[in-house]
């Protein structure tokens, strides 16, 4: 047989048409989005005033097996997709293992990252319901960027809520998205009330995803015309990310492979519940047994230390409450975590697959992440995102158990992104200053004291 090509890119006309409807197959539904004052299930139409309808019906299915992807869906994604499925040769032979391990690489467009290909979607869905413009938040940048690419071509005003330390850390981010067009906020800031509230609390505060989402939300329900957008977590943003894990299934069909193990780092779930969407519907029909591994930074371990519960998706509490694994809405990482991934909560597709034994998850510290995201630039050429690197640190490890163990496994994990405007932190990793934070089980406390009360069971 042919040697396996370093990096196979299907053709356009190989590409999914349809996304992938993970929960049509669980065996149980994730819990649906609650009232937070009367605890009552939102029927779909309730969330109306916040997400646009078609949007607003992909959260709510529970049923519907495969969404077609708009035609000018697919116009856009063939700008930069499909991405390549790669082989890490020189990973393999540099770690003197006998697995095989291939990683999908979503890096290759203005935002660096996966994200972009739920902004496009859900920027389509706004244009089509004649909106004029959509609010967000943003931490590190990558998901402000790439929903300020997707309005920009679909001609929709945008307002981005930048989470204040990034906004002040990453200058050239905000430029980014300033260049599509996107007004861009520090958060907090004094434009919304949820913004004053948190402010007069703590005036100095640099700020938390959490708290831009407040911004976000209640700046489109209170704006003619607008709409919210959310980069993750949300049903129909993993439904939007099961590209990832369609185009990788077929490519590594075309190559005879299956995974045994798939990776993914976990920050709010999209990228992982995209890739495994495939192979998790695999294990849940039966066909198929592959390993499914969450990997999450130490310092905001929400799947391995989080507790199963209610949650407010936002410090400001103007969201629903969403069933997931959560640290608390309150929970803010220790300022010195540089490795993204810091949302408190998780997809609540992922928490209940997690919850019901379908998926495994670890807890990785950040020198170590920065340890495998330097060996690998250095042989793949690729200078990863912190936040795949914490994918890339797994599947290191998974990679010298098969040396100890003599198996030659195959394992698949999602390269999420690029590093470029990291930079500062690659630096700190560099100078050996940069330091490890693993929160006591006393702050994990604080943040837990924050959960709302639950419904009864
Ligand atoms: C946003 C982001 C993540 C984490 O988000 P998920 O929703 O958990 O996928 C991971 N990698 C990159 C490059 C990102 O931009």
């Amino acid at each position: 047989m042919a040697k396996i090509p370093h990096r196979l890119y299907l053709t356009e006309d190989q590409m999914p048409k349809q996304w992938y409807n993970l929960r049509a197959d669980m065996k149980e539904q994730p819990d649906p989005l609650i009232h937070p004052g009367t605890l009552a299930p939102l029927p779909e139409d309730a969330l109306y005033p916040i997400f646009c309808e078609k949007l607003a019906h992909q959260e709510v299915d529970g049923k519907t097996r495969y969404f077609d992807v708009p035609e000018q869906v697919q116009d856009m994604y063939k700008m930069y997709r499909p991405s390549p499925l790669c082989r890490a040769y020189n990973l393999e032979k540099a770690l003197d293992t006998p697995a095989k391990i291939y990683y999908k690489f979503e890096g290759n467009n203005t935002s660096g990252s996966h994200k972009l290909n739920s902004a496009i979607a859900q920027a389509y869905y706004a244009k089509e319901q004649g909106l004029k413009g959509l609010t967000t938040e943003t931490g590190a940048g990558q998901w402000g960027t790439a929903l300020s690419e997707a309005c920009s071509y679909y001609g929709l005003d945008l307002k981005v809520y930048m989470v204040k330390v990034s906004y002040e850390q990453k200058p050239y981010r905000k430029a980014v998205m300033q260049t599509f067009g996107a007004s861009v906020t520090p958060s907090p800031s004094d434009t919304t009330e949820a913004g004053r509230a948190i402010l007069a609390h703590d005036p100095l505060t640099t700020g938390s995803l959490g708290c831009a989402i407040s911004e976000a939300v209640e700046a489109a329900t209170t704006t003619e015309g607008y709409r919210y957008v959310l980069g993750s977590v949300l049903n129909q943003v993993l439904l939007h990310q099961s590209i990832i894990g369609l185009e990788s299934k077929q490519a590594m069909e075309i190559l005879g492979e299956y995974p045994d193990i798939v990776i993914g780092c976990a920050g709010g779930g999209s990228n992982l519940g995209g890739l495994i969407a495939p192979f998790m519907q695999d294990k849940l029909l039966g066909k198929a047994d592959p390993r499914i591994l969450a990997v999450e930074p130490a310092s905001c371990p929400s799947f391995t230390r989080g507790r199963y519960a209610y949650d407010f998706c936002d410090t400001g509490h103007v969201t629903p409450l969403a069933r997931m694994y959560t640290l608390g809405n309150g929970f803010i990482p220790a300022s010195n975590h540089a490795g993204g991934l810091r949302y408190h909560g998780m997809s609540p597709i992922l928490s209940k697959l997690y919850h019901d034994g379908y998926m495994e998850a670890t807890a990785v510290k950040q020198t170590d992440v920065f340890d495998a995201a330097v060996q690998f630039a250095k042989l793949e050429t690729i200078l990863p995102a912190p936040e795949s690197s914490h994918a890339i640190r797994a599947a290191i490890d998974e990679a010298l158990k098969c040396k100890e163990s003599g198996e030659a496994k195959t394992i698949l994990f999602g390269l999420t992104g690029t590093g470029y405007f990291d930079m500062a932190a690659y630096e700190a990793y560099l100078a050996g200053t940069m330091q490890n934070h693993v929160p006591s089980d006393e702050e994990l406390q604080g943040g837990f004291d924050t959960l709302p009360p639950q419904p009864a069971e």
